[in-house]
């Protein structure tokens, strides 16, 4: 006789970004549903990591991360952000984003313990906090700007509350935090035993010029929090699944410890690669333009459209209504213009538990110009 498995995961089904993309790649239909670019990374980082592996870096790195890759990172933080982070205690290089938060949220949680966090929210965080044997505590950003309602987060606080998430630029909506969201979360956790999980992948994809509230600006918050990074989001490079987790240094020490006996170490000749290309500062710094212009190229096409856009202000993404069109939910309203009108997009509803249908779609507009063009001649003749 086998055993039979309990799954500790059963309301999980498979993903809705690999669903979009199956259906999109049978369908041949343009796919702006999962989030990546379709463009070349950059050259030169592709020949620096090209180089580190000719020079023979090919063996593992140390396990917390290349010392030459964080020591440029805690420069960056400190000419962006005003911060100093200890590189050696401070910084862990992970293999991508996604394990950066579920590695931060099982550093912390045990069972019982309540999560808050917002929906929508990127499909990733409540399977970890539910692995973990903590609850999730959902609440809703309010529609149709998804601002984070904070009277209702200091209403759902309890004593079992053990950490909040953040996203900011957010999946799948392009909010973004603003500095009286810094105050009121500063007020919310004062005097509790509230950690904080901000989740920043998409730190330099913020546009119009708007500062990112990162949390490394401010030392209190800091001191209370795990924020996540990702290299593939922000480099054009999701394949590489490398990022890095930035916390305090009695966190961090704990972060260590689960990150050891998991991966242990990532990529050498990537951290070798991005070591180099990070001491330019354009590197990281002429990003928000580049993807602020495809937002504004996609917008422009999209005007000819019945779509209605919702602003975004970051992130590889961007909102459309589609009540000019029709009343269909929004899985049924995706799955339609993909196989009918050969687009692939992202229906909002997948991000909530409950199903919360506000009837928009996520399109992706980090692609080609050629990309966007084709996928918006097709939604033109959408009426
Ligand atoms: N968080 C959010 C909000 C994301 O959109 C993504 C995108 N993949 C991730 C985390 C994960 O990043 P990575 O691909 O580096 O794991
Ligand atoms: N973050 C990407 C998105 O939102 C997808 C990443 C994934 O497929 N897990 O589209």
């Amino acid at each position: 006789m086998l055993p039979t498995i309990e799954s500790k995961l059963p309301q999980v089904g498979t993903t809705i970004f690999t669903v979009m993309s199956s259906l999109a790649a049978e369908l041949g239909a343009v796919n702006l549903g999962q989030g990546f670019p379709d463009f070349p990374m950059s050259d030169q980082l592709v020949s620096l990591v090209a180089r580190a592996m000719q020079e023979g870096h090919n063996q593992y790195a140390h396990m917390n991360g290349l010392v030459a890759l964080r020591e440029v990172l805690a420069e960056k933080i400190a000419g962006l952000y005003g911060t100093l982070v200890d590189p050696a205690s401070q910084i862990t290089i992970t293999p991508g984003g996604t394990y950066a938060i579920y590695t931060a949220l099982t550093t912390v949680l045990r069972p019982g313990d309540e999560v808050i966090v917002f929906e929508p929210a990127y499909d990733s965080y409540i399977p970890n906090i539910e692995i973990n044997g903590a609850i999730p505590v959902r609440i809703d950003l309010r529609f149709p700007d998804y601002h984070i309602d904070w009277d209702e987060v200091r209403r759902r606080i309890t004593p079992r509350t053990r950490m909040i998430l953040l996203n900011s630029p957010h999946n799948p909506t392009g909010a973004v935090l603003r500095p009286d969201d810094i105050e009121q979360l500063r007020s919310v956790v004062k005097n509790t035993r509230i950690f904080i999980h901000s989740d920043e992948v998409y730190e330099h994809l913020i546009f119009d010029q708007i500062p990112h509230q990162s949390i490394l600006r401010y030392p209190d918050l800091l001191e209370r929090s795990f924020v996540s990074f990702s290299f593939g989001k922000v480099f054009h490079c999701t394949g590489w699944k490398l990022g890095y987790s930035v916390s305090s240094p009695a966190l961090m020490q704990e972060f260590r410890k689960v990150h050891q006996f998991n991966c242990f170490s990532c990529h050498t000749p990537s951290q070798f690669g991005l070591a180099r290309y990070l001491t330019d500062k354009e590197s990281y710094l002429s990003l928000s333009a580049f993807v602020q212009q495809k937002r504004d190229y996609f917008g422009k096409l999209m005007a000819q459209t019945k779509f209605t856009p919702l602003p975004s202000y970051g992130s590889y993404f961007q909102l459309y209504k589609y009540d000019r069109i029709s009343d269909e939910s929004d899985k049924d309203f995706a799955i339609r213009i993909t196989k009918e009108y050969g687009v692939a997009s992202i229906p909002v509803s997948v991000f909530y538990q409950s199903g919360k249908d506000d009837k928009v779609i996520r399109f992706c507009f980090c692609k080609k110009e050629e990309t966007l063009e084709k996928a918006v001649e097709r939604l033109i003749k959408i009426s």
